[in-house]
């Protein structure tokens, strides 16, 4: 299967001068729907974790399919305001502008590992945000997947400390 025929670019998304990579067809497409998470399941069927984060919101596309199979919990990381109880949060840089991250302050217990499944790997800005975030609820993020992988930005100079895995490269 290759993943790279379900995936568009959509030039000047979300503001002019970004190429947007619009993951939406391999959604559309049950077989590479299903690749996708057969794919992930295979990669980290050696992985000790404890539970998987899934960042707002096609992050929470993958994950929780993932979450189901493996039995495993599913930990949603949002936007600000949109979760209800107690949250911590943290700041980072994104490919176009900035963000903050929030989770539920009693989403992880203290000494969990967890793993972040997300569609598309940019600056790694991310994924940092939410290993920092886990790292201040006493928790450790051992691994991440990704969809997609702009390897041009350079995001694994940020996750020197995690496994890191793609199912495809740009
Ligand atoms: P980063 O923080 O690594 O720069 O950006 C990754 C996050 O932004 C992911 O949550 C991802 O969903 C979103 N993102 C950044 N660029 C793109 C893109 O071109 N296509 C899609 N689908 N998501 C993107």
């Amino acid at each position: 299967m290759n993943l790279k025929n379900y995936v568009r670019d959509i030039p000047d998304f979300p503001k002019e001068g970004i190429v947007f990579k619009d993951i939406t067809p391999a959604l559309k497409s049950p077989e590479a729907f299903k690749y996708t998470i057969d794919s992930f399941q295979e990669l980290v069927k050696d992985w000790d974790f404890d539970a998987i984060i899934g960042p707002e919101s096609r992050g929470f596309i993958y994950s929780t399919p993932m979450a189901y199979n493996l039995n495993k919990p599913f930990i949603p990381v949002r936007k600000p305001g949109k979760l209800p109880a107690e949250t911590i949060s943290f700041s980072y840089d994104l490919e176009y502008g900035s963000g903050i991250l929030e989770m539920h302050k009693d989403a992880i217990s203290k000494g969990d590992k967890v793993i972040i499944v997300d569609d598309i790997l940019a600056t790694g800005g991310t994924t940092e945000a939410i290993i920092k975030l886990v790292e201040k609820a006493g928790g450790k993020v051992v691994g991440a997947l990704f969809l997609a992988e702009l390897t041009s930005l350079n995001p694994r100079e940020k996750l020197t400390e995690i496994k890191v895995e793609s199912l495809i490269k740009y």
